[in-house]
């Protein structure tokens, strides 16, 4: 198998996981930087996660044009990815999801910080893109590449932001990297709420989110992946 085929096959896997682990439902994507061409990426075409097959992984560049489209749909909001590879050389998988714990975080303006050490990789603090400031009324939706550069903007050098009204996107430095952390935002936000219904919190401190962070290797990213993978019915390739 070569390196285009190993990430094909994690991409696969990582739709299901996100599934399965209600991370996405009908909607929502992850792709992965192109491993030969870094000018390019990966993402399937328009259709629920869940269902998702290798033969509907479609290569980009980065502007969102597809390299061998052959009938099959994008994702609308595909300029998210690209733009994002476009700003940050050292990511090499984004995820964009709406999952449900997240949203109250993105209207409220509460911020939503790491409160749990398995949290840690969610960042210091989540920041909030609203589509709103820069474009005004639309759909909320990334549907151009300049509304892409402006949430790449705002995402900076961190690994996750939150989105209006709308949802989050979330980067890593692998497919397995962006995918624990798009499941540990879910379960930060929806911990951070029942917390926050009890009274204060203690958040992690500054400097306990970048030792956790620093030690989130391969071991504990592969540990979390087959476990997740088995459950969604894939199993994890060496
Ligand atoms: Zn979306």
């Amino acid at each position: 198998m070569n390196r285009l085929e190993f990430i094909v096959e994690e991409l696969v896997t990582a739709n299901r996981i996100l599934a399965n682990e209600g991370i996405v439902d009908s909607f929502g994507h992850v792709s992965a930087r192109h491993p030969d061409k870094p000018q390019h990426y990966l993402l399937s075409r328009a259709r629920a996660p869940e269902r998702i097959e290798r033969d509907d992984i479609v290569e980009f560049g980065l502007d969102g044009s597809a390299i061998d489209e052959r009938g099959r749909a994008p994702y609308l909001e595909r300029f998210i990815h690209g733009a994002i590879y476009e700003q940050r050389p050292d990511v090499h998988a984004v995820v964009h999801n709406h999952s449900p714990s997240v949203i109250p975080f993105g209207v409220t303006g509460k911020k939503l910080k790491p409160l749990l050490h398995m949290c840690a990789s969610i960042g210091h603090e989540v920041p909030i893109w609203d589509s709103r400031d820069k474009f005004g009324d639309t759909t909320l939706l990334v549907s151009d590449m300049a509304m892409g550069r402006d949430l790449a903007g705002l995402l900076g050098a961190r690994p996750a932001t939150l989105m209006r009204g709308h949802g989050a996107t979330v980067v890593g430095r692998s497919v397995r990297h962006a995918v624990f952390i798009a499941v540990y935002l879910e379960v930060g936000a929806k911990l951070q709420m029942q917390a926050m219904a009890m009274g204060d919190i203690k958040f992690l401190s500054p400097g306990e989110v970048d030792k956790i962070t620093a030690r989130v290797n391969d071991y504990t990213l592969n540990r979390a992946w087959e476990n997740w993978a088995r459950r969604a019915g894939r199993e994890m390739q060496a």
